[in-house]
């Protein structure tokens, strides 16, 4: 594609121009890799402009537009960010609107070809409008050298991605000897210098302590001091485990610590449920608000819903002060999900194809919380889908080839957004740190603001109390007694910790746990039957215990977060039908697939679902399993 042809393609809006001749950056060249392979990086602007030098650029929010600002030839510009236009692994269009600097407006634009041999046809065009004739001479003057810059990056991204591949497609992490890491990064401090002393200071007390894996701490360690400084400033843990090739319970667990030994922050995202860029950022849960807000999707939603808020770990200023760099905010990158983003002008009409990977998928147009839930189904027929007018809350099937044929029939310019509608599964969820013994520990003055209930969606509780308490303590004493509740409710919390749960809050002698994977709750309460068989000589207690599995709300009590709502008030009720050396579950927990595959597996038979009444509550559908036939397998 020469520069005539790129341009008849994505024309200019003449009204941009304004009677002006552009000063016109092109060039195209052909890259060993996909158009998918290089999708990531080049969608990532910040990148790309830390690879090319430029100077970095700040960002703020007014009424709703971000304004940039940066310095460029020792001008100082500031601009308003256009929402970019995308297209997954096809094309990017960025615009600015400048109030101050060289240019009046910029506009970017780069295509993929995809030359389906695996490489890709890389086609850039660089439009300036200039000011006066000082940004003319100087933009024409920079041209050669940010152009052959520009395709040096590229060239570098292709090598890499080269280098990346192996058979197993994956990038593998390789741990080296910590020394020499800290060494290489002593001896060449970047533009954010760190300290060193202090990270290895923190390395020698991560390494005091008992629970955690050395390996893992050192992948921590040197991820700290050899990623790029961007990648310090959002660290995601389950994905962080993935590059890594470690445990994501693991590293999770060395990430609290490391925030308590001061080498991370951790904050707590508010996170647009449309755009899923982050809205708000609190250091503390109680600082998170119910109503937020996002400008860049122009609507209000509810940070207590079940997906809104993300946690997620930052570098501690205290490690050194690492000014915070941005380049872009409208970029693609840091909106992967969203695989076509386009403006059209009244009455203007294109056609999209649609992903051709099976799944679900959102269409939605800035501004309006109703959007189309589109199935990409291989057994449905290629369909042409006509979206134009309001947009229906309402869903659709098509099979992969099918096209989307957008009108914008509105006397306004419209932007129509098609996004992937999956959960994000590297997103870390306060559900995933409440149901965390340790998280508990190390962060027992974590809690909720008294007018917030977060849904945690749907836990696995597990309750237990003691059998006749009332007559042990009066057949032992107090202080015999005493000390057999207390090494009970040590060996619960090592439960709780060693079946990846939490203790959610004790009541008298009882203990209410949660759980994220219904089978940890169900192994630790054979766990607990085991433990407190009536024959542990320091302890020789015995337990009720009941399971319950459904939707929780976290609150805030006196003794930090709790789990609240039918699931935790039926579980309690449950008690009632359990003896000795049996568990109680709910018909809910009993008909979850992975119980039922379990019990299965292990020959135990489907127990029988019985209905009895519970105070307050009425009928209840539960099902009774012995203790003992459950327990050998599990406990081991
Ligand atoms: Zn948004």
């Amino acid at each position: 594609m020469n520069q005539h042809e790129i341009l008849q393609r994505y024309p200019w809006d003449p009204a941009r121009l304004g009677g002006k001749k552009p000063v016109e950056y092109f060039f195209s060249v052909e890259l060993a890799a996909s158009p998918y392979e290089l999708w990531p990086h080049i969608s990532n602007t910040t990148e790309i402009n830390e690879r090319l030098g430029l100077s970095a650029m700040t960002f703020t929010e007014r009424n709703g537009i971000t304004i940039g600002s940066n310095t460029l030839a020792g001008t100082a510009q500031e601009w308003e960010e256009v929402p970019w236009k995308w297209e997954y692994g096809r094309f990017i269009i960025s615009e600015r609107i400048y109030s101050r600097g060289l240019t009046s407006y910029v506009r970017g634009i780069f295509d993929m070809e995809d030359l389906e041999d695996g490489s890709t046809r890389f086609t850039g065009y660089f439009g300036f409008v200039p000011k006066g004739a000082k940004g003319r001479t100087i933009l024409s003057l920079a041209k050669p050298i940010f152009t052959k810059n520009y395709i040096s990056v590229l060239k570098n991204i292709e090598s890499e991605i080269i280098a990346k591949r192996n058979p197993s497609g994956v990038a593998s992490y390789e741990i080296r000897p910590l020394e020499s890491v800290f060494t290489e990064r002593e001896k060449s401090p970047r533009t954010s210098p760190m300290d060193t002393a202090k990270i290895r200071e923190i390395y020698r007390e991560l390494k005091t302590v008992a629970e955690l894996d050395e390996t893992v701490v050192k992948s921590l360690i040197q991820y700290v001091l050899t990623t790029k400084t961007a990648n310090l400033y959002r660290m995601r843990p389950k994905e962080l485990a993935e590059t890594m090739s470690v445990d994501e319970n693991t590293l999770l667990l060395t990430m609290l610590h490391a925030t308590r030994t001061g080498l991370l922050n951790l904050t707590w995202d508010v996170i647009c449920p449309h755009c899923q860029g982050i809205r708000e950022r609190a250091d503390h849960l109680w600082e998170v608000n119910k109503q937020a807000r996002c400008e860049v999707c122009r609507i209000d939603f509810d940070a207590s819903a079940v997906n809104a808020i993300e946690i997620s770990f930052h570098i501690n200023p205290y490690i050194g002060e690492l000014k915070r760099v941005l380049y872009c905010s409208a970029e693609p990158a840091k909106k992967p999900h969203i695989r076509y983003q386009n403006e059209l002008l009244p009455g203007e009409e294109v056609s999209f194809l649609v992903p051709f990977s099976p799944g679900r998928y959102r269409m939605r147009k800035l501004g309006q919380t109703t959007f189309i839930l589109l199935d990409i189904r291989q057994d449905q027929p290629v369909k042409q889908l006509p979206w134009s007018g309001q947009t229906p809350a309402s869903s659709l099937d098509a099979g992969p080839g099918s096209i989307i044929n957008i009108h914008n029939d509105s006397d306004l310019p419209e932007t129509y957004v098609v996004e992937e509608y999956a959960e994000d599964r590297y997103a870390l969820r306060p559900k995933d740190l409440f149901s965390m013994q340790e998280f508990r520990d190390l962060f027992s003055r974590e809690s909720l603001s008294t007018d917030l209930s977060i849904d945690v969606g749907v836990q696995n509780i597990v309750f237990v109390d003691i059998i006749g308490s009332t007559e042990m303590y009066q057949r032992e004493g107090n202080s015999k007694a005493f000390s057999y509740v207390r090494e009970y409710f040590k060996l619960s919390h090592e439960i709780a910790r060693r079946y990846r749960g939490a203790i959610v809050k004790t009541m008298g002698d009882a203990i209410f746990l949660a759980f994220s994977s219904p089978m940890d709750a169900f192994r630790a309460s054979v766990a607990f039957s085991t433990v407190f068989d009536g024959k542990n000589e320091k302890t020789p207690i015995r337990l009720r215990i009941s399971l319950n599995r459904g939707s929780c709300l976290a609150v805030n009590l006196s003794n930090g977060i709790d789990y609240f709502g039918q699931t935790v008030n039926i579980v309690a009720k449950l008690q009632k039908f359990a003896t000795a050396d049996e568990i109680v579950l709910s018909r809910d927990f009993l008909e979850n697939e992975l119980v039922k595959a379990y019990l299965k597996k292990q020959n135990i038979a489907v127990p029988e679902v019985k209905a009895g009444e519970v105070a307050g509550i009425g009928d209840v559908e539960y099902a009774l399993i012995k203790a003992r036939y459950a327990r050998t397998p599990v406990y081991s």
